[in-house]
């Protein structure tokens, strides 16, 4: 039965939802309090990373992160204050950082990855223009130390069944033929893919749009109205709008919007930069991660994108730390020694906030406070990867279809 859609949020799970949901012939309105052009949906790193089956809630993430936390220019800082919602957010983390968590996830988490690969797949079919590859991924390392945590890693990823490579110093550099690599070995994840997420975003809103989506950008929801248990409505600046079912995919807003259905959602906001260099004349062909920095590296089309940095903090924290900034450029520099990677200049620097769930997993599925409203949130470091899969879960949600996978562990009202 064709029903009535309201999402909140433009970012790359709303409009995946909006794409699958139009498709299957609803009648859909995605809401935006901003322009649908910037965001964290644009300035990620645009891989799509089946390999990423450990949750970020994993053994040894604590102790690490400690460590990080000395280090102003490492690439995790957690912002210390005096807060209600942090202090749940850590004692959740804590509580979801053991191996019975991980080896529960690990098979829900890579069912959802592959499922968006293949949506990518589609996707690719229908348009060249969002640069969609398959090279795999490169995590490459410096010392013996991250040597062993990612060749365990990768161990665990071919248990599973994924293809996977464990290259010396030289398989490496023959690996990538783009540029000079200072590394000692590397891990290669051949399931992995890449593309260009700002034309990811415009070539899905675009189909949407010839969908008959209707797109209320600039237009920020400051209230929702329920009744009987039901959202009747939600309100904006310009006017209400009514629905049959409700989409909450706010990012890392999400929370403020949860509250108001009763749902506290732990979600913090993980702060991430990236600066793009376009066309430069020397670059890596293939998408890595440089371990020891965690800074993410992807050719997209003819541009090259250097991202990193999780700090842990809240929407309201917009600054830019130019010492993080600082230690993404030191470890390109290092693993890239002849691409001379300058500082970017202000203009030219991006940050985006991550909706990170304490237990490393996403919140995909309908609320059983509110019988009209789904939540699709919390993807943290891989909301583009899951991206089409949310969207197509979403669908089947609100379809009375069964779920393409399964998807009890993300439900939204679980507890830690
Ligand atoms: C540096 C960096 C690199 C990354 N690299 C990768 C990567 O390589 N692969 C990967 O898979 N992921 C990556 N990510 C993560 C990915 O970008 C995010 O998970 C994803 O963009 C989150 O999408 P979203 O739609 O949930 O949220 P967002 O993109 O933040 O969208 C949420 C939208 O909701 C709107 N909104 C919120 N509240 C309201 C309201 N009240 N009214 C109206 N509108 C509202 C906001 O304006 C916003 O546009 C990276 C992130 C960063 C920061």
């Amino acid at each position: 039965m064709e029903k009535k859609v309201v999402i909140i949020g433009g970012g790359i799970i709303g409009l995946s939802c909006a794409y699958y949901l139009s498709q299957e012939g609803h009648q859909v309105t995605l809401i935006d309090r901003g322009k649908i052009d910037h965001g964290c949906s644009f300035g990620n790193a645009g891989m799509i990373v089946p390999s990423h089956v450990i949750p970020l809630a994993a053994p040894g993430m604590i102790a690490q992160g400690m460590r990080w936390m000395l280090n102003s220019k490492s690439p995790f800082y957690v912002k210390p204050r005096l807060n209600k919602e942090l202090f749940s957010w850590g004692r959740n983390f804590y509580r979801s950082a053991n191996a019975a968590h991980v080896s529960r996830s690990m098979p829900a988490l890579l069912e959802l990855s592959l499922l968006s690969k293949q949506l990518y797949r589609d996707l690719a079919e229908k348009s060249t223009e969002i640069s969609y590859e398959e090279k795999g991924l490169l995590m490459l390392f410096q010392s013996d130390k991250v040597a062993k945590e990612e060749t365990h890693a990768g161990e665990i990823a071919k248990s599973l069944g994924l293809e996977v490579d464990f290259l010396s110093k030289e398989d490496v550099q023959q690996l990538e033929t783009g540029t000079t690599v200072n590394a000692i070995g590397g891990v290669h994840f051949k399931s992995d893919a890449h593309l260009y997420p700002h034309k990811l975003m415009f070539f899905l809103l675009d189909s949407c749009r010839k969908n008959g989506v209707e797109f209320k950008e600039e237009t920020e929801v400051n209230s929702i109205n329920i009744q009987n248990g039901k959202i009747n409505s939600v309100s904006t600046l310009s006017g209400e709008i009514s629905g049959d079912e409700f989409v909450i995919a706010g990012g890392s807003w999400s929370p403020e919007l949860t509250k108001q259905l009763g749902i506290h959602l732990s979600l913090l906001a993980g702060k991430g930069y990236s600066f793009t260099l376009l066309k430069p004349s020397e670059r890596p062909k293939i998408p890595s991660i440089l371990c020891e920095g965690k800074v993410a590296v992807t050719p997209m089309g003819s541009d090259l994108r250097f991202g990193g940095t999780m700090e842990i903090t809240h929407v309201r924290d917009t600054k830019i730390n130019q010492k993080r900034l600082e230690g993404i450029v030191e470890t390109a520099n290092s693993f890239y020694p002849n691409m001379h990677v300058e500082f970017p200049k202000k203009e030219d620097q991006w940050y985006g906030f991550r909706p990170c769930s304490p237990d490393g997993l996403p919140y995909i599925g309908r609320s059983s406070k509110v019988s009209n409203a789904i939540i699709a949130t919390g993807h943290a470091m891989m909301g583009l990867s899951l991206g089409p899969a949310t969207g197509a879960i979403v669908s089947s949600i609100i379809s009375d279809q069964k779920s393409p996978v399964s998807i009890d562990l993300f439900h939204p009202d679980r507890r830690f």
